[in-house]
């Protein structure tokens, strides 16, 4: 009976401890969620503190990205525009957004800076920051002048998502910029004519004096010897001085000879495939509006020649504008200029390539003799100057041509290493 009885006191105690260990469990694990929900909602307002930030962040970004004065857009690695902002629009001349955003930006960049404008995405998705300048043809048809910034835009992981860039217009800059240009080329076209005609002026009146003497000495010599009144004495006085105006005449050409070999070549260093590159630079306006196409074709590591540089730029100058002339005159259909750089044969060679009506047989002869011009405006100077100014540096200068088919002049600078001897000796023009 006690048995019993001290069993069943015992299971109550067991079941009693049992129960009041539950209890202090359930106790626990309800603490312990309750801290895990609080730790869950601090978390949650942590996170919206966070988002709100975002948004706020976000439009404020927007706030200003639509006030923004100038063109600010994100534009995909294909040239697809992802956003722009009210400028942008206004600056392309679209009336809503969908005009433009999805589109590729390649339908507003003019067809000649497509290259460049190429060129500088893939840099920017390369993860630089670049800058550079466009023409672009809004979508009523207008020609205008940008300038972008363009920097990539990284996701999280860093990986570059869209091209993000600010752009303004610098049409009224660039007009100024090219009235400026065409009028110093103008200035210098001009001042080339004055000079070779002051010069042919002074030449002629110079000339004119000694020429006309003879001219009439001689006559007297004639009428004498007609009437067959005149002696050996009678004619030797005439005949003298007939010899000596004629000295005066070769003294006048030697001064003048004189005079244009005083311009020395101010020799240095030269690199040529820069002066090509400002060359081109400058010709491009010339080109554009004769509907042409100058290309540049450089080789590159050229070596350094010496030379002097606004003599070579002068030669290269010459050969663009022949070019450009021959073209413009044939109407050819086909407009393109290619300006070439090689390496070849221990020297540097320049070649100026067209696809204009090239040259008869006869006229490849010819074109490098002074005066020799098929313009009705033509002088005839350029080429037999820029063949003085080539020789001049050691190198030669000629004409590839068939007719029909386009010309490539092509002259060599010798390379500066075989030239060095020359440098600080001095050089002249016409020797
Ligand atoms: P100008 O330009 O005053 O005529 P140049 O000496 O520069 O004098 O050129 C002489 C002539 O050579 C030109 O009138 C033209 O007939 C010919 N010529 C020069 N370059 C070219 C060219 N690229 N294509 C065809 N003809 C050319």
């Amino acid at each position: 009976m006690f048995g019993d009885s001290a069993m069943w006191l015992l299971a109550a105690v067991v079941v009693c401890g049992a129960l009041a260990a539950t209890a202090i469990g359930l106790v626990v694990a309800r603490a312990r969620l309750h801290e895990a929900e609080q730790r869950v909602r601090d978390q949650e307002s942590q996170q919206e503190g966070i988002s709100a930030r975002l948004r706020e962040n976000e439009n404020r970004l927007r706030a200003i990205i639509e006030s923004e004065p100038e063109c600010m857009k994100l534009q995909a690695a294909n040239g697809t525009v992802l956003e722009i902002n009210p400028a942008g629009l206004a600056l392309v001349e679209a009336d809503a957004p969908g005009d433009i955003i999805g589109k590729p930006i390649y339908l507003l960049v003019a067809p000649e800076s497509r290259d460049v404008y190429r060129s500088h995405v893939r840099r920017v998705f390369e993860g630089e920051s670049v800058a550079y300048e466009f023409r672009l043809v809004t979508l009523k048809g207008r020609s205008r002048w940008m300038q972008t910034h363009a920097a990539p835009l990284r996701d999280a992981g860093g990986a570059i998502y869209a091209l993000l860039a600010i752009t303004r217009d610098i049409t009224e800059r660039k007009l100024a910029e090219e009235h400026a240009r065409r009028h110093q080329i103008e200035l210098a076209r001009v001042a080339r004519l004055s000079t070779m005609g002051e010069m042919a002026t002074a030449l002629a009146h110079e000339l004119n004096q000694p020429l006309s003497a003879i001219a009439a000495f001689a006559r007297g010599c004639t009428r004498r010897l007609r009437a067959g009144t005149a002696t050996l004495q009678d004619l030797r006085e005439p005949l003298d001085s007939i010899g000596e105006q004629a000295e005066r005449a070769g003294e006048v050409i030697r001064h003048v000879r004189e005079f244009v070999r005083r311009r020395e070549l101010a020799l240095g260093r030269v690199d040529v495939n820069q002066i090509a590159r400002s060359l081109a630079h400058l010709a491009e306006i010339d080109a554009r509006q004769h509907e042409a196409v100058l290309r540049l074709e450089l080789a590159p590591h050229l070596p350094s020649v010496v030379a002097d540089p606004i003599m070579v730029e002068q030669v290269i100058g010459n050969l663009v504008r022949n070019a450009i002339d021959a073209m413009t005159e044939a109407c050819s259909p086909r407009r393109e200029i290619t300006l070439r750089t090689a390496q070849r044969n221990g020297a540097v060679e320049v070649e100026v390539v067209d696809t204009g009506p090239g040259l008869a047989a006869a006229a490849i002869e010819q074109v490098f003799d002074p005066f020799f011009t098929t313009k009705a405006d033509g002088v005839g100077m350029g080429l037999s100057i820029s063949r003085s100014i080539v020789e001049a540096h050691g190198g030669c200068i000629g004409v590839d041509s068939v007719a029909g088919s386009g010309a490539t002049f092509r002259f060599s600078l010798p390379l500066a290493a075989q030239e060095a001897h020359r440098v600080g000796h001095r050089h002249g023009l016409h020797r």
